[in-house]
């Protein structure tokens, strides 16, 4: 894969650290691994005294099902923040390489760039939050290791075309690691995702999370899903024992086959509250956009976002102030919650008949 040539010299020969979990499993007396021969004090959850597996099998074939692909192509972390902060470090020479953004979006991309010393390149998106193909493969530098997207896209809630991103990956090729980051995906109406374009495109590394669809935000699980060549050699550069125990386990109930269907009744319900939620605002006083979401919130212009901010909490709504984005001043996000919740949000704004 001569994408791989393209990651850091020094993660390319590094000799990872070999943890006694990776050379021996458990198994009979293990005194192997400094642990506490006996459970926590206090405790009854017998497991804890001993480190986890690195990459729990049970997990990563549930993953692997979940996403429809094969295990080894799967990477697990602590949510899928982990992931892009790996693929950073492994491609990302500091002062020299590049990672592309398109503004607004998810922050966490720069802020990982930067904290690796790494340039940001940033090419806006256009004014209806479509990404702009043609002006980001202009902006690719012979440098740029990484190209970020992200469908539906975090603040605005639009979905990047699956063409778009195939079209992307092709100009990429043996260039650069095409991001998909889909971490809402599951909130948008049966579409698909960019796990299918993998077959032909080995550049495009997708992003998923249990934080959203899957309500497990506090367990901090995510997953790449990419080339087995890849996520081998993101592996080599990842924590020892990245994945809590508790956690691990809390991923495995739900993504047992009955918590996946009411967790799937769950994303429907907050898609009808989205819409409702969308003609509820539209009609709304103060707000003179609510843009169309794919995701579990909406992104919504008002005449003065402060001022609804201040309103907002005073009755006891937190929203998201996104304003300072790029094309997002008087822009507020808000997450969609139950049905009591949103209309909690309607009575704050003023719109207590919409919420009957
Ligand atoms: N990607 C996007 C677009 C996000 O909005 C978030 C969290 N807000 C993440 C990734 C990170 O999610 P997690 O680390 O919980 O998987």
């Amino acid at each position: 894969m001569k994408l791989l040539e393209r990651a850091r010299p020094q993660i390319l020969h590094l000799q990872p650290y070999s943890s006694a979990r990776m050379e021996a499993r458990h198994r009979g007396v293990m005194l192997n691994a400094n642990e506490s021969p006996w459970a926590p004090v206090g405790s009854d959850a017998s497991a804890l005294n001993r480190y986890p597996d690195p990459q729990p099998t049970a997990l990563r074939v549930s993953l692997a099902e979940l996403y429809e692909v094969a295990p080894e192509r799967v990477l697990i972390g602590r949510g899928s923040d982990e992931a892009i902060d790996l693929l950073v470090r492994a491609f990302c020479r500091e002062g020299r390489d590049a990672v592309l953004i398109s503004p607004p979006t998810f922050g966490m991309y720069a802020v990982a760039a930067r904290i690796q010393g790494a340039t940001v390149i940033e090419v806006p998106l256009a004014s209806d939050f479509a990404v702009d193909a043609d002006a980001l493969l202009a902006a690719v530098t012979e440098d740029t290791k990484l190209v970020f997207l992200c469908t539906p896209n975090n603040p605005t809630g639009n979905l990047v075309p699956l063409t778009l991103i195939a079209h992307l990956a092709d100009a990429l090729r043996d260039r650069a690691v095409l991001v998909v980051d889909e971490a809402y995906l599951e909130f948008a109406d049966e579409a698909p995702s960019a796990i299918i374009l993998q077959q032909r495109h080995e550049n495009i590394a997708v992003l998923r999370t249990l934080s959203k669809a899957y309500a497990l935000a506090g367990a901090r699980v995510g997953a790449l899903i990419a080339d087995a060549r890849l996520v081998a050699l993101l592996r080599r550069i990842q924590a020892p024992y990245p994945l809590p125990a508790p956690s691990v386990s809390a991923a495995l109930t739900a993504l047992s086959a009955v918590a996946v269907a009411e967790s799937r009744v769950r994303i429907d319900i907050l898609r009808s509250e989205r819409e409702r939620l969308v003609v509820a605002l539209a009609a709304a006083q103060g707000v003179v956009a609510v843009y169309l979401s794919a995701a579990n919130f909406l992104c919504v212009r008002f005449v003065d976002a402060a001022r609804t901010y201040s309103r907002l909490l005073e009755y006891g709504v937190v929203v998201r102030d996104v304003s300072h984005y790029p094309q997002l001043a008087g822009c507020l996000r808000i997450t969609i919650g139950t049905a009591s919740e949103n209309a909690q949000l309607l009575a704050a704004l003023g719109l207590r008949e919409a919420a009957a």
